[in-house]
């Protein structure tokens, strides 16, 4: 995660890349030119239940449609928006276009879905946060319990009283809150259980190995016997082979996403439920 460093406004990467003042500057307006623009596109990835094989929901996924760079992914910019406070005026555009989306499928007669939405850490920081989520449901008259949040470990423990307040908050109007990348941060099932936690994702590092590495395998089959005796459901990322789809599903894992089955795809194509589970 990329982070403000003092005075000097140097953001350190992960990938030790720095950047200097002038072109977080430059970020920031390439951010700002790309909203007035209307380049950015939420594409969702289909959540299947893993007993019944039916896609019960979806997770909304940011892309940049740009210009010059074609189709960007958001790990090339999400950190920016970060760094830069874009992310809260990026995150408000993603939860209206999410919401905006439900409400054409309802217009349309389509199934209803539960929408998952991925919340960055300024976003439950913004103290308008709650009112602009209750408000954009009234506007397009959507019911909360059809949007779920996905929240990291990490962002929660930033500030936990607030996340535990705010969850509480957002979970008593029906919205859904879930844990995702389950597994990397540094929370432990004991924190947990004072949150309002409806679900937990898996991160996808512990589905990868899930054939061939016996520990992967049972500290997946661990969270989910865990989870499940505080009421939690699981949902696995990451299922790329029919394989760990299937150890999944013996594990009593209850939901799952992953290429396996589908990538994220454009609006029109989750319409047309384009993503079927592959007979092999
Ligand atoms: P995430 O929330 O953990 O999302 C899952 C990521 O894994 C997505 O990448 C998804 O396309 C990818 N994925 C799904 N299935 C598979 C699979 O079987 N194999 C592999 N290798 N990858 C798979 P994506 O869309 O590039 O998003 C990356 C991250 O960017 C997300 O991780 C999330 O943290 C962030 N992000 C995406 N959209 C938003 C957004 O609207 N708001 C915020 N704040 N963050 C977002
Ligand atoms: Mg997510
Ligand atoms: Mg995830
Ligand atoms: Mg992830």
């Amino acid at each position: 995660q990329a982070k403000l460093m003092g005075k000097n406004q140097y953001i350190f990467y992960t990938e030790t890349m720095k950047i200097s003042t002038h072109n977080l500057i430059k970020a920031e307006d390439d951010l700002s030119l790309a909203l007035q623009r209307n380049e950015f596109e939420m594409y969702y990835q289909p959540q299947f239940d893993l007993h019944t094989d039916h896609v019960f929901g979806a997770e909304a996924l940011i892309r940049w449609n740009h210009p010059e760079k074609g189709l960007v992914f958001p790990n090339d910019f999400i950190s920016l928006a970060e760094s830069t406070g874009k992310i809260v005026q990026l995150g408000y555009w993603v939860l209206e276009s999410s919401i905006a989306y439900l409400a054409k499928r309802k217009d349309e007669g389509r199934p209803d879905i539960l929408l998952h939405i991925n919340l960055a850490s300024e976003q439950l920081s913004d103290p308008h946060f709650v009112t602009l989520v209750k408000e954009l449901l009234e506007k397009y008259q959507v019911p909360a319990h059809l949007i779920g949040f996905e929240i990291t470990e990490t962002s929660i423990l930033e500030d936990i009283h607030l996340a535990r307040y705010l969850l509480q908050t957002l979970k008593e109007m029906g919205i859904c809150i879930a844990i995702d990348d389950f597994g990397t941060g540094y929370s432990s099932l004991s924190q947990l259980k004072n949150l309002p936690v409806d679900l937990l994702k898996i991160d996808r590092s512990f589905v990868m190995d899930l054939e061939n590495d016996p520990d992967d395998r049972k500290i997946v089959e661990a969270i989910i016997a865990m989870a499940h005796k505080l009421n939690i459901k699981v949902l696995a990322e990451g299922i790329e082979t029919r394989e760990q789809w299937k150890m999944l599903a013996e594990f009593q894992c209850d939901f799952g996403q992953g290429y396996y089955v589908s990538k994220a795809v454009t609006a029109d194509e989750f319409n047309q439920g384009t993503s079927v589970i592959h007979q092999d």
